[in-house]
């Protein structure tokens, strides 16, 4: 049976674009008696905070969305990462990288070419090359360090991999576009990219509704699934809901937030309609 999710991050009170994107996935599911879930992806300690937890699920209901509990947090489930990441591990994908900010702009810097990916300037591998010795003393040291993905290695073990996305259709798969991604930050034993790939899978959803601007992620994401030996999803990415001028909506807009409608008397239908009207 299908079932979909709408993943927010509580970093702040949810807008008319996050309306049509949890429409979206509402929609995908019930149109063929699926169900639907809502994650809470507050993995970001320092942005996230539970009132926005509470209000994102207060906007949902008012907007008559209805999903299955428990609603799952992902700050309470980092043992489910930290698994994985033993996994990779023991599978020699991973390598501590204690590099800052700071660190990986000089040395781009230095090198005088700066590759760019989906997320920025590709980090130059410069830990990847670490002599074991040192790596375990850094460690023992306990100096702070992120674990990245060797996606090179990982790549030449699992071979081509493609993901189908109902509207670009068949993908293949190009996670080296984003270079050695970090899969465990220095400050939370786990990412973005892990979190999502390992939850999707854990709750069973097959069909991953979101918006256009993660869809890059996805390449990410396939080869996760390839290492961990996780089922592969279905795929719909959505275009970006927009206001009148064609931009998107952001947390700048403050009279969009759903909980600013409700409270300035729109009704849910109304609210409903606005956040539809996008281009699907
Ligand atoms: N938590 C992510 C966000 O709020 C969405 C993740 C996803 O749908 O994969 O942007």
């Amino acid at each position: 049976m299908m079932l979909t999710r709408f993943a927010p991050s509580p970093t702040g009170e949810l807008h008319l674009g996050h309306a049509h994107s949890a429409l979206f996935a509402y929609k995908a599911a019930e149109q063929v008696g699926g169900r639907f879930i809502v994650r809470i992806e507050d993995i970001d300690q320092g942005r996230c905070r539970p009132e926005f937890t509470q209000s994102i699920l207060t906007d949902l209901a008012w907007l008559g969305l209805v999903w299955e509990s428990p609603v799952r947090c992902q700050s309470e489930h980092f043992n489910d990462y930290r698994a994985a990441l033993a996994l990779l591990e023991g599978e020699g994908l991973l390598y501590p990288c204690f590099c800052t900010r700071k660190d990986i702009a000089e040395q781009t810097a230095r090198s005088g070419h700066a590759p760019h990916g989906p997320d920025g300037v590709l980090y130059p591998g410069s830990c990847r090359a670490l002599p074991m010795a040192e790596r375990m003393a850094r460690v023992a040291a306990g100096e702070a360090y992120a674990l990245r993905l060797d996606t090179a290695e990982a790549l030449r073990r699992v071979g081509l991999l493609r993901w189908h996305d109902r509207r670009a259709g068949m993908v293949e798969a190009r996670p080296e576009m984003f270079g050695d991604v970090v899969l465990a930050r220095k400050d939370t034993p786990t990412s973005y990219h892990l979190a999502v790939t390992v939850d999707d899978a854990l709750q069973g959803v097959t069909l991953v509704t979101r918006g256009e601007d993660l869809f890059a992620a996805t390449h990410v994401h396939r080869l996760l699934q390839a290492i961990l030996d996780l089922p592969v999803p279905d795929y719909a990415h959505h275009r970006l809901l927009t206001d009148a001028s064609g931009r998107r909506y952001a947390k700048r807009d403050r009279s969009l937030t759903l909980r600013a409608l409700r409270e300035a008397g729109r009704s849910p239908d109304e609210v409903r309609a606005m956040a539809g009207a996008g281009p699907g």
